[in-house]
């Protein structure tokens, strides 16, 4: 069929030199014509090779929209065609055709409230349900963000964004267990890192932005990127009334070229939202587009925060874009934590290795009431006395009467609680005692020969001899 339509002799939509009769994405077919005589032709084109293949088009899923741009009569044209015989529908003024999801048209009133409220109200429900924990967490940021990230990246949604994200804050606080005084950022923090792992819907639209700019600029697709340069150098000149320079491109990108607060009289584009998007990232970890003087690649360095280590992304290295800058952005976060005198003590150690919160993704060996300790005592906000913040109530230990009751004194040195260290020991070596081969050790057993009274809790002999204590 599209072998057809491109070997017909009707007009197309001329865009960067190039001849546009149809754009195709999976089963999605959007014929263009300069006029209503083109597009009946097109489409009686298209009709006779699907009968001949045995297919049939659904005339009430398709839409036809017809633009009138005459100055003074700008809007849409009422014209009727027909696809196998049937009538399609035409678009008015203020009415849209859903394309996943997104209203498109001339002019569509977009009321994404409902579905915005909709969001909100399934958050509500994933915490109030009878899930674990860790599912909740999987649910939020599996299934419930991702629904409202295609849309909060093509529309301007940004109030909606915030309410969100003020929800998901909240809801992901309380399924941690943490009381309202918690540092939210927690929130933010990638799990590998100690954090529940859901990022603010805005940042990740801020980094959407970006990641879908490099794509356009760098696409394999020339006539996608020359579209792409002309329209980003038109911005440059309009906005920021100067030469689109290279210089001055990858400025205005990374927000460092300025540019008046009237933004030239130009209505916002894909390009400003980049820039806007970079402006606001800029304020958590430094992003910078650039052009290698090498290589002519476009390249986009990233800052990260915590290791002081920055990363250069170019075209050709483009898929790791998006997961450098969510690890940049989870890096921030962290760093955020880490800075809390109070509830950022145990941020940076946890963050060392994966293995410190892999239960968080899962909740692998992990019971409720762990879960319901862990992130409590991690951020220092358990209820002791000594983990109070302000006033002068006694700080003292409720059982021994040290002088604080802080959370290391109350997990490893009050005396009351002498029995547990033994449980924690015992059970320590047991797990350890499973992960090693049967019969290749003893435990609890005295060295043979050791020259001292030295008895280790665990000894590994055969073929060398290993002795492991703790
Ligand atoms: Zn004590």
């Amino acid at each position: 069929m599209l072998r057809a339509v491109s070997g017909d002799d009707a007009r197309g939509i001329v865009l960067q030199g190039s001849n546009i009769k149809f754009l195709a994405y999976a089963d999605d077919i959007l014929l263009a014509a300069p006029s209503a005589e083109d597009l009946t032709q097109r489409l009686n084109i298209i009709s006779d090779s699907a009968e001949k293949a045995g297919l049939r088009f659904k005339p009430r899923k398709c839409v036809t929209l017809g633009i009138r741009n005459a100055p003074g009569a700008r809007g849409t044209l009422p014209n009727i065609f027909f696809i196998q015989g049937h009538e399609v529908p035409f678009l008015r003024n203020d009415e849209a055709y859903k394309y996943l999801g997104v209203k498109v048209g001339y002019n569509p009133k977009q009321d994404y409230h409902c579905l915005v409220d909709l969001v909100c109200d399934q958050i509500d429900l994933i915490h109030n349900s009878l899930l674990a924990p860790w599912q909740m967490l999987q649910a939020i940021r599996g299934h419930m963000l991702p629904r409202i990230e295609f849309l909060s990246r093509n529309l301007a949604l940004k109030k909606d964004v915030l309410r969100i994200d003020k929800k998901v804050q909240s809801r992901v606080k309380s399924i941690l267990n943490l009381p309202q005084r918690a540092d939210a950022n927690i929130v933010r923090v990638a799990i590998r890192k100690g954090g529940a792992g859901v990022q603010s819907l805005s940042d990740t639209v801020d980094i959407d932005h970006i990641t879908y700019a490099m794509k356009m600029l760098s696409s394999k697709d020339q006539l996608v990127r020359e579209a792409a340069f002309q329209s980003l150098e038109e911005a440059v000149r309009k906005k920021a009334g100067v030469d689109p320079t290279d210089d001055n491109i990858f400025a205005y990108l990374s927000s460092s070229l300025p540019v008046p607060r009237s933004g030239g009289g130009v209505t916002g584009s894909v390009w400003s939202n980049v820039r806007a998007a970079c402006l606001r990232l800029n304020k958590k970890f430094p992003v910078s587009w650039s052009r290698c003087s090498v290589t002519g690649m476009i390249k986009i360095t990233i800052g990260h925060i915590s290791s002081r280590s920055t990363t250069t992304i170019t075209q050709s290295s483009r898929a790791y874009l998006f997961r450098q800058l969510k690890s940049a952005m989870s890096d921030y976060y962290l760093e955020r934590i880490s800075a809390k005198p109070d509830q950022g003590k145990t941020a940076a150690p946890v963050s060392l290795h994966p293995a410190s919160s892999a239960f968080i993704a899962d909740g692998s060996f992990t019971r409720f009431c762990d879960w319901r300790f862990i992130h409590r005592a991690r951020l220092g906000v358990l209820t002791l006395n000594g983990t109070r913040r302000f006033g002068n109530q006694v700080r003292k230990c409720q059982r021994c009467g040290y002088v604080v009751e802080s959370i290391p004194h109350v997990i490893n040195h009050c005396t009351s609680h002498s029995a547990t260290w033994n449980l924690r020991h015992n059970e320590i070596q047991d797990r350890i005692v499973r992960a090693i081969p049967s019969r290749s050790g003893t435990v609890n057993r005295r060295v043979p020969d050791h020259y001292s009274s030295f008895a280790p809790r665990h000894c590994r002999s055969a073929p060398r001899r290993f002795t492991l204590d703790y």
